[in-house]
């Protein structure tokens, strides 16, 4: 797994560190919680688009490309990272933003990502939820080109195989970092979207044989498309990588019972996770992604998935950004 072959650019802030989660352990009873900060990744805020972003913009410019177009919800996190590469680089960057949640609530709508995204300098429309984005993204290049672009379509989430790379590359910070430490790793745990991250990730930890599992807490689709979307996606990581299709059914778990009323939509354990990473570890996760995919973790905690000894990593993807697009939801007074 040579991935030096592949073009790359290099901004984000990498290795991202590799921290245990003593006051959670303690509180949970075990196992023992470790936490990868990919929140940490550095551009604007880190997040996981950033490591697929690297492989992605370096595909951009070797095709000559001058603006990038993507997709995502109203407070898509990696419309924002892609938002600030683009401004790095000297780029035009449109986004069409989905109306997921039909919410009316103006943090929403205009706080949070969106607000970093008009500082990024980023053209934004938004799309009826249910609007066939592959299709709009299609049409916005194709007016961009007859305007004298050259656009770049990048998928929702960043998630093709050549995004997918940052994540297999990532497999491997993972690997070393608990080969050096001498740490046993149980199980890698994270939430699970557009799928490229897991696929990268399983794409990464099969072509090692690492035998290291990694389980997806599902944020939207319920499991059997889950899994198909990330096995599918792994299997043309690694394809792309040289190794063929050599991904199996069994390297990829998903568990989507996590996701309560809908994408977007925080559910009581996504609040009390959030709370909880908070009040007990100083760490920020998010209503859309991290803080369903640790309540998810916590959940098979308590139902008893792993030993108390064992050492079970939560890949912290990013996201606290949009906090401040929610505050409605967690319902504080201001003072007291
Ligand atoms: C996009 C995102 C995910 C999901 O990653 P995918 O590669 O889309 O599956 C998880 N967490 C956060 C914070 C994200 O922005």
């Amino acid at each position: 797994m040579h991935l030096s072959r592949f073009p790359r650019l290099h901004f984000a802030h990498l290795p991202t560190p590799l921290e245990p989660l003593e006051r959670l352990s303690a509180h949970l009873g075990g196992p023992r919680l470790w936490i990868k900060r990919d929140d940490c990744t550095g551009l604007a805020g880190g997040g996981n688009k950033t490591r697929k972003l690297e492989f992605l913009l370096a595909d951009a410019r070797a095709q000559g490309a001058d603006t990038v177009i993507t997709q995502g919800a109203t407070q898509s996190n990696h419309a924002r990272q892609t938002a600030a590469i683009a401004a790095r680089l000297g780029m035009a960057c449109h986004l069409l933003l989905e109306d997921r949640t039909a919410s009316e609530d103006p943090d929403y709508n205009y706080n949070g990502n969106v607000l970093l995204n008009e500082l990024f300098g980023a053209r934004l429309s938004l799309h009826p939820g249910g609007t066939d984005m592959n299709a709009a993204m299609a049409a916005e290049a194709q007016r961009l080109q007859a305007q004298g672009a050259r656009p770049y379509v990048i998928p929702g989430g960043g998630s093709n195989a050549v995004g997918a790379l940052g994540y297999a590359n990532a497999a491997l910070e993972l690997l070393a970092q608990a080969n050096d430490r001498g740490l046993l790793v149980r199980e890698l745990v994270h939430a699970t979207g557009s799928a490229g991250t897991q696929a990268g990730l399983v794409a990464g930890l099969v072509a090692t044989h690492s035998g290291i599992p990694v389980l997806g807490i599902g944020v939207r689709a319920p499991d059997a498309v889950q899994h198909r979307n990330v096995l599918a996606l792994a299997n043309e990581t690694t394809a792309l990588m040289g190794l063929g299709p050599i991904a199996t059914a069994q390297d990829v778990q998903v568990n989507c019972s996590y996701v309560g009323e809908g994408y977007g939509i925080p559910t009581q354990g996504t609040l009390e996770a959030i709370a909880l990473l908070a009040e007990l570890e100083g760490i920020l996760l998010d209503p859309v992604y991290t803080g369903k995919g640790m309540a998810g973790l916590i959940d098979q905690v308590r139902q008893g998935r792993y030993h108390p000894d064992d050492n079970v990593v939560f890949l912290h993807t990013g996201g606290s950004q949009a906090l401040f697009g929610y505050r409605a939801a967690f319902g504080f007074a201001s003072y007291r």
